[in-house]
């Protein structure tokens, strides 16, 4: 299976025309092109066709296409940008890799985060329907976490939320919650919206949409082979 530039683009206008339909403006709101469970020809399709803000959810796997891409000729500079649930010994590992650290949620990671990449640009993730088992703050922890993390020298930028599964209302409340306190935070970004959520998310006022199997198709299992419908979260 290959995913080349041209699908990539067509897929883009795809996903920017639900951004439209939906009351958005695609000017102001960000794609991260989410290549987590793809190859490295998913971020190099994706730098081919425009898209330089790439997310990954592991650090090895970052790790992998950061090098596949710096190994191919003629492709502009990646912005990558970490999104999933992070370990505070994984830190190190990409430290001078990312440039935008999106899943910080708890004092341990934000605080090697501010040890390991002095500076860099960071989201704090909430977990605004307080689910269960699900990372992020609570609504009411992030102001402190906030407050820690630009103490220790990094700058935060937003607030980033991960929608509901299978529940759409709930999911536009979690993100409408979000951009409210990013409000009272004075944080000018909401990352919010993958491929299934996309309207919920520009409704409630996303600036940073991170999409990957409505770019890249379904995204393959771990044994290589690509399911027919896309996988729903990780
Ligand atoms: C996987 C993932 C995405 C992208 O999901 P798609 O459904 O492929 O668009 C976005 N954000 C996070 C945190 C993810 O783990």
């Amino acid at each position: 299976m290959t995913i080349d530039a041209a699908d990539v683009t067509a897929a883009l206008e795809r996903v920017l025309g639900q951004v439209s339909d939906a009351g958005g403006d695609p000017d102001r709101i960000t794609v991260v092109a989410v290549t987590k469970g793809f190859g490295p020809e998913a971020p190099i399709a994706a730098l081919r066709a425009g898209l330089v803000e790439l997310g990954e959810n592991y650090a090895q796997e970052l790790q992998d296409k950061a090098e596949s891409v710096a190994a191919t000729a003629d492709l502009p500079a990646p912005s990558w940008h970490f999104i999933g649930r992070l370990q505070s010994n994984k830190v190190r590992l990409v430290a001078d890799r990312v440039a935008c650290w999106q899943s910080l949620d708890r004092a341990s990671v934000v605080d090697e985060v501010a040890k390991r990449a002095p500076g860099a640009r960071a989201l704090i993730q909430v977990n605004a329907a307080a689910e269960d088992g699900k990372g992020g703050a609570s609504l009411a922890e992030a102001p402190d976490l906030v407050a820690r993390a630009r103490d220790g020298g990094l700058d935060v930028v937003g607030l980033m939320a991960v929608g509901v599964a299978g529940d759409a209302a709930a999911t536009e409340s979690a993100f409408a919650a979000t951009a409210s306190l990013a409000d009272d935070l004075g944080l000018p970004e909401r990352s919010m919206g993958m491929s299934g959520d996309l309207a919920e998310a520009v409704r409630s006022g996303t600036t940073m949409i991170r999409v990957g199997t409505a770019l890249f198709g379904p995204r393959p299992t771990r044994d290589g082979s690509r399911p027919t419908r896309p996988t729903v979260r990780d």
